[in-house]
């Protein structure tokens, strides 16, 4: 069983690592995807540098870029940047100087008048200093600092974010971080991470930097590294990783190489994926299991009901048996003794009356025994294919028991045996088939003078109960043990074979017994006790009348 489940998590774990081989190789073609789109974005451009660079930082489309000239010099960011000839105005210079003057001898005010009123003109907006930095926002920025009014903030912002302005770089970068501490609640200037990132690049090169050429080497895009991750993150899924150049990839379950354009990069399954195996190995052997014990079940099931069919066809063919060899025994014991005797008077030389007379009184008993026999069987059959259909009418109980009686009176004063029939007076009506009352009645009769010995006293009663009539037939003889008083009712049981044998009879009397009684909604049960004797009770509801 362990064996078989390793096998199965070695199984799954195969097929899980086989879908992960593909999921990578298809994390890895959108990557390729994205890198050869984002480079034809930048074939077809021609915005000027600064432009470009602010447009593909606004657009996500890189952390930064930097744009080279032909010979692979950067123009923008560029940290060396030289002034345009032309552009530098010496009035907007001696201003700045004034302004500076002003500051240093604590003239705050009148500073910042010379930059509000004079400098701050539409036509100083290009006037550049010697080292190609613009002078109005420098201007601007140094009034900000010693209490200028916040207004400044909004035309400082505007030139900051302009980037169809001359305003190089390195200036930009300054001028935007000086802002942003000076006002820390304005909005955040959305390229100053951009420009520092790419100054970062350009000064050292670091390798937490990673630069993809685009447009044929003239745009380099730059991704910060935890970035790229973040960035590529939400595009690959919780489980798969891109990991930089030199990372160890022994914690991760899988790795392949992150495609052309990232050199040494890999693409990677993180290894929380070793739960997701686990899981789904976990997942399919408990559903094996499940479906197994099903199986079992229903494997169990279905052999339960063979075996009960098997038992219930054995139990037919042995019920068959049992009738016939019953059947055939029962019936020619009767039949070769009134033979015997028939043969007998029939060789007979001279035939004396009283032997003819005590001859003919036993043949006589013997077609009496041989007709309830055949009553028995007949019943029986009818029982069995459940065709016994009774004739329930309004019925005395005391006629019932007058018509037993008299059935039987004969014969067991004849055999010596004392016989007392009785019902009681005044017994309500009963809602029964008479006839197979009667014969209900018989059969216990019958038992009773079989079952008893050489002093037979049998006793008939019937006597009504809290809305019943209970029929009892008594007798003194042999009695029952009480684990055969629950046997006795089925078909074809005889407690002493023998025994029954000689008194005739097939062990289908009782059976018939229930039989009727369950018919008429009634009961029966026995009192019995081993050499004391038997009753039987038969209880019939009484019919409620007027
Ligand atoms: P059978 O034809 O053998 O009498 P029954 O179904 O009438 O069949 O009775 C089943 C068995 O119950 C009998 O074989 C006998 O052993 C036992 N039995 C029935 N009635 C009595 C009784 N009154 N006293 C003792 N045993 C009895």
């Amino acid at each position: 069983m362990n064996q078989a489940v390793r096998n199965e998590h070695l199984a799954v774990r195969q097929e899980l690592m086989d879908v992960s081989r593909g999921n990578l190789t298809e994390a890895r073609d959108r990557l390729e995807n994205y890198w050869n789109n984002a480079g034809r974005l930048f074939e077809t451009n021609s915005l000027p540098a600064p432009a470009l660079f602010a447009a593909a930082i606004r657009a996500h489309v890189a952390d930064a870029v930097v744009c080279l000239d032909a010979d692979g010099k950067p123009i923008y960011p560029d940290l060396n940047f030289r002034p345009q000839p032309g552009e530098v105005f010496p009035e907007a210079l001696a201003l700045q100087a004034q302004a500076r003057s002003l500051l240093a001898t604590s003239r705050q005010a009148a500073a910042i008048a010379v930059v509000t009123n004079s400098l701050v003109q539409p036509r100083f907006l290009h006037a550049t200093d010697a080292e190609g930095r613009l002078i109005v926002p420098s201007a601007e920025l140094m009034a900000c600092e010693n209490g200028g009014p916040p207004a400044l903030l909004e035309p400082l912002s505007a030139q900051l974010l302009d980037y169809s302005n001359n305003m190089p770089a390195p200036q930009r970068r300054f001028l935007m971080q000086r802002v942003a501490r000076l006002f820390p609640r304005a909005p955040v200037f959305p390229t100053l991470a951009g420009e520092e990132l790419a100054a970062r690049y350009l000064e050292a090169r670091p390798p937490d930097i990673w630069a993809f050429p685009a447009a044929g080497g003239r745009v380099l895009l730059l991704f910060d590294h935890n970035s790229l991750r973040d960035r590529w993150q939400a595009v690959l899924g919780t489980n798969i990783v891109l990991l930089p150049p030199g990372q160890d990839t022994r914690d991760y379950l899988l790795a392949i190489a992150a495609g052309g354009h990232q050199p040494g990069w890999q693409l990677a399954l993180a290894a929380g994926g070793n739960r997701l195996f686990d899981d789904a190995a976990e997942a399919r052997i408990a559903s094996y299991v499940w479906i197994g014990i099903l199986a079992l079940t229903a494997v169990a099931a279905l052999a339960l009901l063979a075996v009960r069919l098997i038992r219930k066809q054995a139990a037919v063919a042995r019920l068959r048996n049992d009738l016939l060899a019953n059947v055939t025994h029962e019936l020619k014991t009767p039949l070769s003794s009134m033979r015997l005797l028939v043969d007998t008077l029939l060789n007979a030389p001279q035939i004396h009356e009283e032997t003819a007379r005590q001859y003919l009184q036993l043949i006589a008993q013997e077609n009496l025994r041989l007709s309830r026999l055949i009553d028995n069987f007949l019943a029986f059959s009818r029982m069995e294919r459940n065709k016994c259909a009774f004739d329930f009418t309004q019925t005395s109980p005391s006629a019932i028991v007058d018509s037993a009686a008299s059935a039987v009176r004969e014969r067991f004063l004849a055999a010596g045996c004392q016989f007392d029939a009785q019902a009681a007076a005044g017994l309500p009506a009963i809602s029964a088939d008479a006839a197979a009352m009667v014969t209900a009645l018989l059969n216990l009769l019958d038992n009773a003078f079989k079952y008893s010995g050489e002093r037979k006293e049998i006793r008939l009663r019937a006597d009504a109960r809290e809305g019943t009539v209970t029929f009892a037939v008594q007798d003194n003889g042999i009695g029952l043990a009480p684990r055969e008083i629950k046997r006795i009712f089925k078909r074809f049981y005889q407690v002493d074979q023998r025994l029954a044998r000689t008194g005739g009879g097939c062990g289908l009397g009782l059976s018939i017994v229930q039989f009727i009684v369950l018919a008429h909604q009634g009961d029966i049960r026995v009192e019995s006790e081993p050499g004391r004797g038997s009753t039987f009770f038969i209880t019939i509801p009484a019919l409620l009348t007027p």
